[in-house]
């Protein structure tokens, strides 16, 4: 689709007057930033100071045993107890629970764990996963679901408690069935001391895989086929790619299924290209799952932790699968960014657009729009939506949809949201409504700066991650908007995290 903001050369002439004119400010920001810098880091080495210093007292505890009660839990789901002044993070234990705790050498590091309990708390549940605590993936397994969600309303409520202004926090959007949850799957191969292969996660903070097919959160039909490939690769011989000998061929499975569909994608990953017979195993595979639509092979010849590689070879179908989401069809490629639990997704994205309270005049911006998704399911609902993504693949795919749902009025661009908002600020472009839904880091205050200078009517923030949403949000605040509603969804059941859905308009 054409670019409508690229620039004419009287643009780019005014741009640049504009430009020589910001420079004046961009010294004083420059002098600021520097002296909030130094700041910083005399912080960071006062706190690096204090970290070590408990550190040292937290290592003369080793092999001691004592008693504790938990005041409340960390961001990452520990408990976190006191003693000889000393602040503990310790892993499964809740909020007035006391236990006794050993400090011992735990998988190679000095740690704190439960040996037995004194007194439970009646928000524990019985942990349904046998790498709880290992894997580091589910924080809040050993919470009921009702509470989890209490204790997530408490902590959006704790985070915009000092966001002035007179709006409605509603209580999180849950699930009805909250086990199995993932579009999106991955398991790692390994061989274990005896020589025989594993499937299964990383322990937490390490390269070392734990055998273990019944994640609680992945799909079902995903954990069934991670275990038929196990199979395979013995009757096969296809062996496990070693990350430090770096021998072995297949590296990860990874499963993406389409709830809605049923389509299924499975990506072998390999450490190379060769593969040797693949077209039996490909086969063999599909006799045992008939429920998979395609199947591709991802090279990851790397040495980073990224699971796909770069190189994709399709051994069977399309190479994606297709799913709808709220009323639109989407193709989703392995590489392609969608969101990991398309029941939520739905009351999601339904509340985004019922807070952007859309008109038929109104001009849509879309920033941070992934494969379009948020943007399309408005499109029915405005005038024009505008779509901007940094990532190629994504942006691709994003065309792709608009094409195969018969999307006329969305136009998308492949470009940084930043530099993309301050171009449309600068050339004053007109904005009714701006949906953004930025990566965990956030946005920039340069983004926010351009959205205060366009002015839109309404700003529907999507986070999944309220610590920077917070932060953006005062920025927005000072710049003349106030806070309407906001809306958590609960997109990860089990562990800490939530989206949250905030609408603001202008004062
Ligand atoms: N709205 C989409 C994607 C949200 S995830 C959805 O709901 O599916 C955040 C997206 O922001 C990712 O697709 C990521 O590639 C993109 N992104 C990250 N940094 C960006 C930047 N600086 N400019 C534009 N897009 C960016």
């Amino acid at each position: 689709m054409e670019n409508k903001y690229s620039k004419s050369k009287e643009q780019n002439r005014r741009s640049n007057e504009r430009k020589s004119y910001n420079k004046f400010n961009d010294n004083k920001t420059q002098s600021f930033k520097k002296n909030n810098q130094k700041r910083s880091d005399a912080y960071a080495m006062e706190k690096a100071k204090t970290n070590r210093l408990e550190f040292e007292k937290f290592q003369k505890l080793e092999g001691k045993t004592f008693k504790v009660t938990c005041k409340e839990l960390d961001e990452a789901g520990k408990g976190i107890a006191f003693y000889q002044g000393l602040q503990l993070h310790i892993p499964n234990l809740l909020p007035n629970e006391e236990a006794d705790v050993k400090v011992e050498k735990y998988r190679g590091k000095i740690d704190v764990r439960v040996i037995h309990y004194e007194k439970t708390s009646p928000i524990r549940v019985k942990c349904r996963c046998d790498l709880f605590n290992i894997c580091g993936g589910c924080q809040y397994q050993h919470i009921s679901y009702a509470d989890q969600l209490r204790m997530k309303n408490e902590y959006i409520a704790n985070k915009f408690k000092d966001l002035r202004g007179n709006y409605a926090i509603y209580p999180i959007i849950g699930m009805d069935d909250f086990d199995h949850y993932r579009c999106k799957n991955q398991m790692v191969y390994g061989v274990n001391k005896n020589g025989s292969i594993i499937a299964g996660f990383y322990e937490e903070d390490t390269h070392k895989i734990v055998n273990y097919e019944d994640c609680m959160i992945q799909d079902l039909t995903a954990n069934k086929i991670m275990k038929t490939v196990k199979k395979l690769m013995l009757k096969y011989n296809i062996i496990p790619f070693n990350e430090d000998s770096e021998l072995g061929l297949l590296r990860h499975v990874f499963v993406r299924v389409g709830k809605h569909s049923k389509e299924v994608l499975v990506a072998l990953v390999t450490a190379s290209e060769i593969f040797p017979g693949r077209k039996d195993f490909v086969k063999d595979l599909r006799k045992e799952h008939p429920e998979i639509t395609t199947i591709i092979q991802s090279v990851n010849e790397t040495t980073t932790s990224m699971v796909l590689g770069d190189k994709e070879r399709v051994l069977y179908g399309d190479g994606y699968i297709t799913d709808t989401l709220c009323g639109l069809k989407f193709q989703i490629s392995a590489t392609s960014f969608y969101q990991v639990n398309p029941i939520q997704t739905e009351h999601l994205y339904s509340k985004a657009i019922e807070f952007a309270g859309l008109k038929s005049t109104d001009v849509v911006l879309d920033a941070y729009s992934g494969i379009g998704t948020i943007g399309l399911i408005a499109s029915s609902r405005c005038k024009e939506v505008i779509s901007v993504e940094l990532n190629k693949q994504a942006f691709k795919d994003a065309i792709r949809n608009a094409k195969i749902n018969g999307i006329k009025n969305t136009y998308f661009y492949n470009a940084d949201a930043t530099e993309f908002i301050k171009e449309m600020a600068e050339e004053k472009t007109h904005l009714d409504v701006l949906l953004m839904d930025p990566p965990r880091s956030g946005s920039t205050e340069e983004f926010l700066y351009s959205v205060s200078k366009l002015q839109p009517r309404k700003i529907v923030y999507i986070s999944c991650n309220v610590e920077t949403q917070v932060r953006d949000l005062k920025y927005l605040l000072r710049a003349g908007y106030q806070i309407k509603k906001v809306q958590p969804v609960d997109m990860f059941p089990s562990t800490k995290h939530c989206e949250n859905v905030v609408l603001l308009e202008k004062r």
